[in-house]
């Protein structure tokens, strides 16, 4: 059984997306090619922002938001301590300094209370000025952007979307990708909307800050790119990759149908036996994964051991606490206790998931699971 089944996805939409490689290949545009301006309005349109910018990958793309902002110094950036080390990584990468902010333990989503006492702390307790929040839809959900929002407001920060995992998401019918000042996603395979190597967008609706994410993502253009006003980056989408992405969102939103209904079945199967996924009222997840909740870092050993036996693969999603990761000891403001992401980093289990999951799979998984979690000896 595959984690996620993307040669299944190719092989069901193989014309399409040969087509759409043939005709790139034969214009032989390989950069900047009309796809993808064809695909930056599509994606514009279907998030519902008034911009978007392709890239190079999701992680520029967060790295081109702060840029954009002039986030600095003297700046402290807050960051859930559950999430992709991109979230964090690009934040010392603009010369600012990272809060690391604890999350909920059923959501997984930044939690606003924890937020909000980061926030005191580093004014209270600190030289930086509290600059942005970098909110991410940790597998899929949205977060609680209204309360966020409250606090960013009072403390006039900015707020940035890494909506990497939540692209075809939504929160009371606005589309992930319009929820920040600046919103990110990324294409990266395995994403819910997934090119065939790396790639990214930016989406915002302010048009001073589109044009100068359109000058950083090609070395800080002026005029064009050998007229260069700022320091930026090289950091576009293939056109190669805006063509397979073209054609994937064609059936996007019927794979995204269908996400829903193997969550469906998933939670049907696992609830009474573990904590599965909860999402919030108003909200659709983008289902980037499907994690579910043992009691213990032992309860998942025989769980992940009981799964592979049977063939079947999971992944821990994440590991380890942002906070505890050697590339940010001493290069962060510890803030606030950080003690739900480390309890939930020792039990997290993510289960394969894709939208063309069979029914029989799902009840083998659910199956091997459940026996997982009875073997106690
Ligand atoms: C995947 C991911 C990124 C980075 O995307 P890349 O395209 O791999 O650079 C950033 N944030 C989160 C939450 C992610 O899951």
């Amino acid at each position: 059984m595959e984690f996620r089944d993307l040669k299944k996805q190719y092989q069901l939409h193989r014309q399409a997306i040969d087509d759409a490689m043939t005709s790139v290949v034969s214009g032989a545009h390989f950069i900047s090619g009309p796809e993808v301006s064809l695909l930056e309005e599509r994606l514009a349109g279907f998030v519902g922002a008034k911009h978007c910018i392709a890239c190079g990958n999701g992680t520029d793309a967060l790295q081109l938001a702060l840029m954009a902002w002039e986030v600095g110094e003297k700046d402290a950036v807050f960051v859930p301590d559950f999430t992709f080390f991109s979230s964090g990584e690009v934040v010392p990468l603009t010369g600012a300094m990272p809060v690391f902010v604890d999350v909920r333990p059923d959501t997984f989503n930044m939690d606003s209370g924890s937020l909000e006492k980061a926030v005191e702390y580093v004014v209270n307790h600190t030289a930086y000025r509290p600059r942005a929040v970098v909110v991410v839809d940790l597998f899929g959900q949205p977060a609680e952007y209204d309360k966020i929002r409250e606090i960013t407001d009072r403390y006039d920060m900015l707020l940035l979307e890494d909506a990497a995992q939540s692209f075809g998401a939504s929160l009371d019918g606005r589309r992930t990708g319009s929820l920040g000042d600046i919103s990110t996603t990324s294409f990266f395979p395995a994403k819910p909307l997934g090119c065939y190597g790396d790639g990214g967008a930016v989406f915002t609706d302010d048009e001073e800050w589109a044009e100068r994410l359109r000058s950083l993502h090609v070395h800080g253009k002026g005029g064009d790119k050998y007229d260069n006003v700022r320091i930026g980056m090289n950091s576009r989408l293939d056109t190669l990759q805006a063509a397979v992405l073209l054609a994937k969102m064609d059936f996007f939103e019927e794979e995204m149908t269908a996400c829903e209904r193997v969550a469906g079945q998933y939670t049907k199967l696992l609830k009474d036996t573990v904590q599965t996924p909860l999402i919030l009222e108003n909200r659709q997840s983008a289902w980037a994964q499907y994690t579910i909740c043992l009691r213990d870092g032992e309860e998942r050993e025989r769980v992940v051991r009981t799964m592979k036996e049977a063939g079947i693969p999971s992944a821990v999603y994440y590991k380890k606490a942002m906070h505890l990761q050697e590339a940010f000891r001493g290069r962060q403001v510890e803030a606030v206790p950080l003690s739900v992401t480390e309890n939930l980093s020792g039990r997290c289990l993510s289960l394969p998931f894709h939208p063309y999951m069979e029914e029989e799979q799902i009840r083998l998984v659910c199956e091997k699971v459940i026996q997982g979690v009875s073997n106690d000896e």
